[in-house]
């Protein structure tokens, strides 16, 4: 077979407006650029110290157990299944898009004995249901949400859930992929005992990493299991002979090879985090999202999520019956270079989805793309007048 003679890959330069990766600041990528050490180098071992520390002040977390899993979101979610969940324990999922689906059919995959609590698309969970819910499932051992539902843009109150779920003595399973840097999140005031998130939403990393967190009840829930996790490669106790439980000093001994460089851009992109502030960043996003509901509104176009439950990092967008969606996405990222959101699910081709995560969200970005929307929308014969 001959060798293809290919030229380097080219990536266009884009504003990527969509819900996730968001931008990649030039310093992470001139970071993940650095030479790579050894996965067992000191000096690396150094670096992945300060990360967790970085990732505790992220979370807002003392939990010695702080790390990130050398996968996507999605590892983080299943990690927090299979080490939490034994065959036959009862799980209440609250279920209100997407990613809370994907959560049930996990369970199911643990051998979990599912209690699914379903909320309409576009609402928040609610405590009353899911206090009712667990009264009648009084043996329930966890209760799992998503804090920032991506599929519809919604925010749930992860304090409060976590509240009722405690008062029935469930721990909690928390997905903060979306709110981790972006919305206030307290892992340690809210009391979440497993909590997961993605470098690529509001960190503005790359792709890849999965930052985990365990409060110490979630970690004692862990060590008393009766059968052995069913996934070598996901079993948190074989993970720590690597990363350390950041309580006992840190021997690292090989369990898989770390992304090292890709552990470097994250170590960058949560530095930048700190420097900024989070408090700065949480107001940042939300002011991003106050400018775009603005513009939105000139243009005649309305959001589907109510303002108290609206995430201001993911704005799911109802789009006009006269109006093409696949046509504004195709034209603003050919004309403007900028990456939205489709629906998913029961919203695909209903709605748009603009994301204004971490680095992404910046008042040019929001100017440019009203501006391209407005233009897209223009070529359609959409006129505000009209709505
Ligand atoms: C993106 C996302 C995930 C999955 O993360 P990946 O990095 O794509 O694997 C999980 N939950 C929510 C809420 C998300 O938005």
């Amino acid at each position: 077979m001959p060798a293809p003679s290919l030229p380097a890959f080219a990536p266009p330069r884009r504003i990527l407006l969509g819900p996730g990766p968001s931008d990649v600041h030039p310093r992470v990528l001139a970071a993940m650029a650095r030479p790579t050490i050894g996965h067992l180098d000191p000096d690396f071992s150094d670096m992945l110290e300060q990360l967790k520390a970085l990732l505790r002040y992220a979370f807002q977390t003392d939990n010695a157990l702080t790390f990130a899993l050398s996968a996507p979101g999605m590892i983080g979610m299943e990690t927090c299944f299979v080490n939490l969940i034994e065959p036959g324990d009862k799980v209440i999922v609250c279920s209100n898009g997407v990613f809370g689906a994907r959560m049930a059919e996990i369970v199911r995959r643990c051998g979990g004995e599912l209690v699914l609590l379903e909320t309409e698309w576009g609402k928040p969970v609610d405590a009353q249901q899911l206090e009712l819910t667990l009264r009648a499932n009084a043996d329930t051992r966890v209760v799992a949400f998503v804090h920032a539902e991506t599929s519809t843009g919604v925010r749930s109150d992860a304090r409060v859930l976590a509240e009722v779920a405690h008062r029935q003595g469930a721990l909690v399973i928390c997905d903060t992929v979306t709110s981790l840097g972006s919305i206030p999140l307290y892992v340690d005031d809210w009391q979440l005992d497993a909590v997961y998130s993605a470098s690529q939403k509001g960190l503005s990393c790359t792709p890849g990493l999965s930052p985990v967190t365990f409060s110490a009840a979630a970690v004692e829930r862990i060590r008393q299991r009766k059968q052995p996790v069913q996934s070598w490669f996901m079993d948190i106790n074989l993970i720590l002979s690597y990363w350390g439980d950041g309580v006992s000093g840190v021997k690292r001994t090989y369990h898989h090879t770390a992304p090292i460089n890709a552990l470097y851009g994250l170590h960058e992109a949560l530095r930048m985090l700190a420097e900024e502030g989070l408090q700065a960043s949480w107001q940042r996003h939300q002011a991003c999202h106050e400018q775009l509901v603005a513009g939105l509104e000139r243009l005649g176009l309305h959001l589907l999520v109510a303002s108290a439950a609206r995430l201001p990092q993911l704005n799911t967008v109802l789009v006009p019956d006269s109006v093409d969606e696949a046509r504004l996405r195709h034209d603003l990222l050919s004309q403007h270079g900028i990456e939205i959101g489709a629906g998913l699910g029961v919203l695909a081709g209903k709605t748009l989805r603009i994301g204004l995560m971490g680095g992404s969200a910046t008042p040019q970005n929001v100017a440019a793309c009203l501006h391209g929307l407005g233009a897209a929308l223009a070529a359609q014969g959409w006129a505000p007048a009209s709505c």
